[in-house]
């Protein structure tokens, strides 16, 4: 057998971890296999649905690497595979067909109970303390009493008929699963009474459809499963295999939401996360390799998941892991690679120093910072901290406060002296030659001559050459910036100084 999965967003939110989870395992799991991974856009709730948020969820799964081999048309790509369309509104004539069979075969009926009878009913029922189920009112109607309900202008909507009993299945994450029919709530709507298909229905007739093997999803889906299968035999079609993930949890053990976690993947796309970390660390959300390894590339983790690694208990969203993954796989890019990916993030940082009246000195191209990459590339836990690190090389502002230039352990005079002396050693040494190595020696032994910890005699430097208390390592720092813009700023952080010592 073939295998055969699919990932099937609703376009009404933007990519979330969890589908972005659920879409990478499927992907894994089908490229392991060499099976067949299909994308399905189920978009039957047209209220929420929008067109921007499939566009977010389509990009994301393009972003993260996991190429469908079926899927709808895009962008004016035509719609790929032997199923299309793959767009679930698109696919209306075939739920009719399904509703149809069943009504024929009476496994499904009209139902013309009013929202306000339901509401009764539900009252009723909590009143009584059971949970919420359908009493059955239409489920045995005559089709005069039907004629007569109609022709008082009631549209009915479609129930499919839960029989009693049980439904058992083999999970592969979770195993033997029973549930029984009682607890699903009674008979279940399928199709509105406007006449538009609903979830559990249309989903399990594009499955059966698409010849899906496998449905690999969010444990979230698991009550839904029982409905699911009895669907899948009313319709005489082969039950797949189900696979259920483990929930996502916030890092206090509820389940992820956005309250307390960011869980759209294009916020973590705008800070700078690449990738190659992400894909590493939604594999590791729930899949275990078996060894202590913990850096996977895409391809790697092809060849290694194995759905049967999946655990069932929840998987701890752990932002700390996802930085340090991203660090990881930062380091491993190749220069030139990491330097393009690194120009959008540091344009923007600019654009935004501009916008707040610093003067941008020059925009920097991909080649001017490809020799920045040596400076930065341990340093980065997400692209978008270029602009810190780097950012004070192609704009000039005013020196900063004096609360900042005075390191911790001096007061504004000794600051003073210091950069004054620092400033003089810089020139001098400059004049001979103005390279890192050069640079160390001479200011180090001017610390020492002082009795100054140099520590503090580089942060005060560093923060009068760059306007921050981190940045890449000091004397390469001061070589790209270079000799003359060096000592411009060591003079406006001194004359600052001096304005607030006015005795000095
Ligand atoms: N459209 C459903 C969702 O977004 C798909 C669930 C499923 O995989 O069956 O959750």
């Amino acid at each position: 057998m073939t295998v055969r999965c699919r990932i099937a967003p609703s376009p009404t939110g933007p990519l979330h971890i969890g589908t972005a989870r659920t879409a990478l395992y499927n992907f894994l799991f089908a490229r392991h296999e060499a099976g067949t991974f299909i994308l399905r856009l189920e978009d039957t709730d047209v209220a929420r649905s929008t067109v921007a948020y499939e566009r977010d969820i389509l990009e994301g799964l393009h972003w993260l690497g996991l190429r469908w081999d079926e899927g709808p048309e895009v962008a004016g790509e035509p719609a790929r595979g032997p199923h299309a369309p793959y767009r679930q509104m698109e696919r209306l004539p075939l739920y009719r067909q399904a509703v149809d069979r069943l009504l024929a075969e009476d496994v499904a009926y009209p139902c013309y109970c009013t929202r306000d009878e339901l509401e009764a009913d539900r009252l009723a029922q909590e009143a009584a303390h059971r949970a919420p189920r359908y009493v059955g009112r239409c489920a045995h109607l005559s089709a005069e009493q039907r004629r007569a309900l109609e022709a008082e202008g009631r549209r009915p909507a479609i129930r499919f008929r839960i029989r009693p009993g049980t439904v058992v299945f083999d999970d592969i994450i979770r195993g033997h699963v029973e549930i029984d029919t009682d607890a699903l709530g009674g008979d279940l709507v399928i199709v509105r009474s406007d006449g538009t298909p609903l979830y559990h229905f249309t989903v399990v007739v594009d499955d059966a459809e698409m010849a899906i093997t496998h449905v690999v999803r969010g444990e979230d889906h698991l009550s839904n499963t029982p409905k699911h299968i009895l669907l899948f035999q009313a319709l005489g079609a082969d039950v797949p295999r189900f696979a259920h993930l483990p929930l996502i949890l916030n890092p206090d053990r509820t389940k992820m939401s956005k309250r307390k976690s960011q869980t759209a993947i294009a916020d973590y796309v705008a800070q700078g996360f690449v990738p190659e970390a992400m894909v590493n660390f939604l594999a590791l959300l729930g899949w275990a390799s078996g060894t202590d390894e913990e850096i996977f590339s895409l391809d790697e983790l092809v060849e290694r998941f194995d759905l049967s690694r999946v655990h069932s208990g929840g998987a701890v969203f752990d932002r700390e892991r996802l930085e340090w993954l991203n660090g990881q796989w930062i380091r491993r890019l190749a220069p030139g690679d990491l330097a393009e990916r690194l120009a959008p993030f540091l344009a923007d940082h600019l654009a935004a120093r501009e916008a707040a009246g610093a003067r941008l000195v020059r925009r920097p191209s991909t080649e001017e910072i490809l020799p920045l990459v040596p400076l930065v590339q341990e340093r980065l836990p997400v692209l978008g901290a270029i602009g810190d690190l780097v950012g004070f090389l192609f704009v000039d502002e005013p020196p900063p406060d004096a609360a900042l230039l005075v390191p911790k352990r001096w007061d504004a005079e000794i600051t003073l002296r210091g950069l004054e002396a620092a400033r003089a050693t810089i020139d001098a040494q400059g004049r001979v030659s103005y390279e890192a190595d050069e640079l160390e020696h001479p200011l180090r032994a001017l610390a020492a001559g002082n009795g100054w910890k140099p520590g503090d005699l580089f942060m005060a430097i560093r923060v009068a050459v760059t306007g921050r208390p981190v940045s890449p390592p000091l004397f390469d720092t001061l070589v790209a910036l270079g000799r003359r813009r060096t000592l411009e700023r060591l003079d406006a952080a001194i004359a600052s100084l001096r304005e607030r010592l006015p005795t000095a």
